[in-house]
Parts: structure tokens; C-alpha cells; sequence
């Protein structure tokens, strides 16, 4: 089954067609010809899946999925949530946004936090279906580790005292938000689109 996967991050794909192994055929957007922007400022996780998966389905006709992340601190009450890509301006830098983190975090006790992303998928009959995945952690003191991308050099999964992006991708990509998701929505088009694959 080929489904596309509307994401422009190189990361997120290299983590999904990690994850995905044979079982799919994951596209990306440069394989569909789409090389445009696609918006996401909307107010909710679920509406930014939403809303990228549809623009890519009304350009494609093909089945698609998009998936939408945000890094939750329990002391700043959910923040950055919805806003992690733009919490430190509308650049989307990764170490500003990091140092922003960190500085409201300063001297604050609570380093709880969890990273969700919700994947939204249109199959080809058009009937949109979400499927949510969380990780529990701790935010670190300082930023550790050249791994992944993002928030992670300072989040550290709960049950291991290294960041993700210290550890191996091999890891993260077997306890992380986005494989949880994942894993939902494979066991999901497993059940549903078996004549498909
Ligand atoms: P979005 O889902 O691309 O909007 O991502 C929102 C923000 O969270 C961006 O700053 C991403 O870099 C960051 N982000 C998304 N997924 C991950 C992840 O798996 N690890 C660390 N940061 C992430």
C-alpha cells in the first residue's frame, strides 16, 4: 500500500520509514511533486494534522497522513504545546527554541514533560481518522546528545537518564510520541485495508 507521508521535516521521515520497515510503502512529498509550505497555524494538534493531511489528499487523490507534535511542560501548564515549533519566534530555531525552555525552566523543580503527537490519516475514501501517541519524561538541565532533532537534546524518556538525543535512534524510534502513534494507526490500516497491501 503506498501512503504518503506530508511532512517537508527530512527527520520525521527518516523516523517513520525506520519504523514503517517493508510493511508500507511510505512517499514522500517530493515523490508526489509537492514542494510547497504547508500550513500549520491552527490551535490544536489535531486540526494541524488535519489540516496538512487534507491539503496534500485534495492535491493527490492518494491515501495520506500527517502527523503534528508538541512538547507539554507540566510546570508552564502544557506549554509549549501547539506553539513548540514557533515558542521562540516565528524562525522555527530548534536551539533558540530550546533556550527558551530552558530559561523559563530555570530554577524550577518540576522538570515533567511529554512530548504527543497526533497522526492524521485520509484513507481513499475520504474518511478522516485520528490516532494519538505520548511519551512520558523529564526535561534535562542542558542540552545532551547530536541524535534526532528538535526538543530532543533536552528530553529524557521516563525509564532512562540519557535524551533522546543521546540515544541511539534505534531507541527512540521503539518508545518515542510519534511511534506510539504510529504503531496505532499501522495496527488500524492492518485491520482495515488488508485488500490494499
Ligand atoms: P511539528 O510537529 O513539526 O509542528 O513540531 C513541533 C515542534 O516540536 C518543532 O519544534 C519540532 O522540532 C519539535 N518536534 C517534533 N517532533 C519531535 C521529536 O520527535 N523530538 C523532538 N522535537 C520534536
Amino acid at each position: 500500500m503506498k501512503i504518503v507521508f506530508a511532512t517537508n521535516n527530512k527527520h520525521k521521515l527518516k523516523e517513520i520509514r525506520q519504523m514503517a520497515g517493508d510493511a508500507f510503502h511510505i512517499l514522500s512529498l517530493e515523490e508526489v511533486g509537492i514542494r510547497e509550505e504547508i500550513p500549520e497555524d491552527h490551535e490544536t494538534l489535531e486540526e494541524n494534522a488535519l489540516a496538512k493531511a487534507r491539503f496534500v489528499h485534495s492535491r493527490t487523490g492518494l491515501p495520506v497522513f500527517a502527523d503534528d507534535t508538541g512538547l507539554e511542560v507540566e510546570a508552564l501548564g502544557g506549554r509549549p504545546g501547539v506553539f513548540s515549533a514557533r515558542y521562540a519566534g516565528p524562525e522555527k530555531d530548534s536551539k533558540k527554541n530550546i533556550q527558551k525552555l530552558l530559561s523559563e525552566l530555570n530554577n524550577i523543580h518540576n522538570r515533567k514533560a511529554r512530548f504527543r503527537t497526533v497522526i492524521a490519516f485520509i484513507p481513499p475514501e475520504n474518511k478522516e481518522i485520528l490516532f494519538e501517541g505520548i511519551v512520558e519524561g523529564t526535561i534535562s538541565p542542558k542540552p545532551a546528545g547530536k541524535e534526532g532533532f528538535g526538543y530532543d537534546p533536552v528530553f529524557v524518556p521516563a525509564g532512562y537518564t540519557k535524551t533522546f538525543a543521546e540515544l541511539p535512534s534505534s531507541i527512540k524510534n521503539k518508545i518515542s510520541h510519534r511511534y506510539h502513534a504510529f504503531a496505532r494507526f499501522t495496527r488500524f490500516l492492518d485491520e482495515q485495508f488488508t485488500t490494499l497491501k
